[in-house]
């Protein structure tokens, strides 16, 4: 006989049937040799399920804001199809903050601010290699 541990109240029945025995004074139930490996993954699989919400496993990936296809705050790009990734101007994402690389005022939005862009002008530069 093999003891088996966790949480074994859900599946005491199968247990039972498989020739478990409760052992009242270690609280634990018992089973034959040959029985214990399903004994024991039946109860890996009722605590499993009752322990975490399935959708836990899942993540909303379409939610995370490094996401560029993802509109932030009703937000679309300022060139929509164009080569900037700059976000548009809104009145709750004002551009009045400056480039970090040249700094040049009113270049970013907060949003582009938080996601560490630079000004389209800066941009381009890296992006032709000579800066
Ligand atoms: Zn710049």
């Amino acid at each position: 006989m093999r003891a088996v541990t966790g949480n074994t109240f859900p599946v005491r029945k199968q247990l039972k049937a498989m020739g478990g025995h409760w052992n009242p004074r270690t609280k634990l139930w018992s089973v034959p040799n040959e029985r214990f490996q399903e004994a024991q993954d039946l109860v890996n699989d009722a605590s499993g399920s009752g322990r975490s919400d399935p959708c836990d496993d899942f993540y909303p990936v379409s939610h995370d804001p490094g996401d560029d296809d993802y509109p932030i705050d009703g937000v679309g790009f300022a060139e929509p199809g164009g080569r900037s990734a700059l976000r548009a101007a809104t009145r709750r994402n004002p551009r009045n903050l400056p480039c970090p690389h040249c700094g040049q005022s009113n270049r970013l939005t907060p949003i582009d601010r938080a996601r560490g862009y630079q000004c389209n002008e800066c941009a381009d530069r890296a992006e032709r290699g000579f800066d």
